[in-house]
């Protein structure tokens, strides 16, 4: 039987190999997920099941040779994340433990092409330097979104502007239903927030002048990937960014461990001033909570959460479904 392996594109999009040969999502009918060759003069394709763990249909005719860089492509791809999701860590580090862990032969070539890959995809996740004072100023206030506590805190926010916290709080409005499924949106998977707001919730947008406000905020700033907080900054599939801490953790190792250069670019400084932060909310809290109940709660909402995301992820539940049981432990009460 044929190994079907799935990774990302550069553009963050899905890809399937199978034998070497790489094939993009065409997109999903009732029997399962349609994928067709890379390579645009070849009229290969196959169906998979939802999972894509097995091959449902495959017309295979290449007309081409097998694809030279899969290998680096797979290491790349995971380096990517990390280069995101650890952004202050040297990439030659991330790099050292991948090939250590991935046992995939790499020439010095390819381990170039892929620092350069990590540098690439860590600034763009990183806004443009502000270049004078009312830039800093904008970047200053816009800059309370890079992790899900914060993104939910400005969500909220922007929905008491907009008037709608009455029928936020109204379990019974059909607009407060609505309002709580967006806040699910940071439990997709990047690439796909712009897909499910579009199809799922746009469809189902109650009509409302103020609900468009709303919604005119989020797109602007959220969804599109030429946004200001693109999808990538904010969304995963997983719950592990949010972390909680013990309080007096050795304040200065911990935070200068932030970084790598004595000369951090603003960004990465401010980032890791706004996870301190968080960080010293939690431990706030968990001392005006009985400190048991609040790490219980927080281990029943982890278990419960994950157990969602591997329902969705092996095509047990829709995106709608998957919608509405994740909005329910991030909304506001
Ligand atoms: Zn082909």
């Amino acid at each position: 039987m044929d190994l079907l392996q799935q990774v990302l594109s550069e553009k963050g999009k899905p890809l399937l190999i199978i034998n070497e040969f790489k094939f993009r999502k065409i997109g999903k009918s009732k029997d399962g997920i349609k994928w067709r060759c890379t390579v645009k003069s070849c009229t290969s394709s196959v169906c998979s099941d939802e999972s894509v763990t097995t091959l449902l249909t495959s017309n295979l005719n290449h007309n081409h040779e097998k694809s030279s860089n899969i290998n680096r492509q797979i290491v790349a791809n995971s380096l990517k994340r990390k280069a995101i999701d650890q952004i202050t860590t040297r990439p030659l580090k991330l790099i050292r433990n991948e090939v250590q862990s991935s046992a995939v032969d790499l020439t010095l070539n390819d381990v170039n092409s892929i620092r350069r890959s990590v540098y690439r995809s860590r600034r763009k996740t990183l806004p443009p330097l502000p270049k004078n004072l009312p830039e800093v100023h904008a970047a200053l206030t816009n800059l309370d979104t890079s992790c899900r506590f914060h993104l939910t805190q400005a969500w909220w926010r922007n929905i008491q502007k907009c008037g709608l916290q009455t029928e936020y709080k109204n379990p019974d409005s059909e607009i407060g239903k609505w309002l709580h499924l967006i806040f699910g949106l940071s439990l997709f998977p990047h690439y796909e927030v712009e897909d499910v707001f579009i199809n799922e919730l746009m469809t189902i947008q109650p009509t409302n002048s103020n609900v468009t406000k709303f919604t005119n905020y989020i797109v602007e700033n959220y969804i599109s990937s030429t946004s200001t907080f693109p999808p990538i900054l904010w969304a995963s599939n997983t719950i592990s960014s949010e972390r909680t801490t013990n309080a007096c953790e050795s304040f200065h190792a911990s935070f200068s461990s932030n970084f790598y250069s004595s000369h951090p670019n603003i960004f990465v400084f401010l980032k890791a001033i706004i996870e301190t932060q968080t960080n010293t909310y939690i431990a706030i809290n968990s001392i005006e909570e009985d400190k048991y109940i609040s790490n219980r709660a927080y281990l029943v909402k982890k278990v419960a959460i994950e157990s969602i995301i591997e329902k969705y992820k092996s095509g047990k539940i829709t995106s709608k479904e998957f919608l509405k049981s994740v909005s329910y432990y991030y909304s506001k009460t």
